[in-house]
C-alpha cells in the first residue's frame, strides 16, 4: 500500500541512510571519480574531467571509462591543445566505445577550441555562484544541464543535483517529484530538500543511481527487496 506522497527533509535523509546502509560507496563505478582520481597527484585537469562527462552520455560509466582510458592513452594528458592535434578518425576511434562517436567527437573538438580560446575558463568559474557558473558551462558546446551539475556538484562541490535518467525514474516513483515536474523542479526541490549540503547532494546522486541499477530498475523493479519500500508512494507507470 502506498503511503500518502508528501516529503520533508527528514525523509530525504532517511532515505539517504538506509541506501548508505546497503551501498558501499564504490565511487570507481563512476567515471568521474576516476577521472578525479587519475588527477590525483596534479592540480586539477577541470577539461579532462568534463570530457569524461561528456563521454559518459548516453552510455553507461563501464563503457565512459572504457573510451576515456583509450583517450588518456592516445594522447597522455587530455589538453585542448591534444585533442585539436588528433585527427578526426582517430578521435572517434578511440572513444567509438562509448557510442555517439561522431557527436561525442565533434563535441571534444568544439569544447577544445572554446576552451584553447579562453584558457582560464574553469579558473573564472571555480569561485562563482552554483547558478552563476552554471550559465556560463551551459553556453559551452555539447554541455547539458545533467553534464553542467555533475561537473559543478562533483568536481566544483557546489550545491545542485544532477539528474540522469535513473534518478528522474526514481524521484517521480518515490514520490519526491510530481508527475509534471520537469529537470529543473527536480533540481532544485531536491537542492533545497537538502539545503545545499553538497555531501548529502553527492552521496543521494550517486546511491540514487546505484538503487537505479540494481534494484528500482525501468522494467520489474524489485519493490519487495527495496530497503526504502516504506518511504516510497510507488508511483510506477
Ligand atoms: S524498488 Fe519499488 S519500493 Fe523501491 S524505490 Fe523503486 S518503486 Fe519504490
Amino acid at each position: 500500500m502506498a503511503r500518502e506522497c508528501l516529503w520533508n527533509k527528514d525523509m530525504v535523509k532517511k532515505l539517504i541512510f538506509n541506501l548508505s546502509n546497503i551501498y558501499a560507496m564504490d565511487l570507481n563505478e563512476f567515471v568521474v571519480n576516476i577521472a578525479i582520481k587519475s588527477n590525483q597527484n596534479t592540480e586539477l585537469n577541470y577539461f579532462e574531467i568534463l570530457v569524461t562527462i561528456v563521454l559518459s552520455q548516453n552510455t553507461s560509466d563501464r563503457n565512459a571509462i572504457r573510451a576515456f582510458n583509450a583517450l588518456k592513452n592516445m594522447v597522455k594528458e587530455v589538453t585542448p591543445k591534444n585533442i585539436l592535434a588528433i585527427d578526426d578518425g582517430s578521435l572517434k576511434n578511440a572513444i567509438r566505445v562509448a557510442g555517439l562517436a561522431n557527436r561525442k567527437s565533434d563535441i571534444l573538438k568544439k569544447l577544445a577550441y572554446v576552451i584553447s580560446s579562453k584558457p582560464e575558463f574553469f579558473r573564472e568559474i571555480a569561485p562563482l555562484d552554483v547558478e552563476e557558473a552554471r550559465k556560463m558551462l551551459l553556453e559551452l558546446p555539447g554541455i547539458g544541464f545533467k553534464t553542467a551539475d555533475v561537473f559543478l556538484l562533483l568536481v566544483l562541490k557546489k550545491p545542485t543535483f544532477p539528474i540522469d535518467t535513473h534518478i528522474n525514474r526514481i524521484v517521480r516513483r518515490l514520490g519526491i517529484a510530481n508527475p509534471g515536474d520537469g529537470y529543473e523542479d527536480i533540481r532544485l526541490k531536491v537542492v533545497k530538500f537538502l539545503e545545499g549540503d553538497v555531501d548529502s547532494l553527492s552521496k543521494l546522486h550517486m546511491l540514487l543511481i546505484m538503487h537505479g541499477r540494481r534494484v528500482c530498475t525501468s522494467r520489474n523493479p524489485k519493490c519487495s527487496l527495496c530497503v526504502v519500500s516504506k518511504l516510497c508512494c510507488k508511483i510506477i507507470q
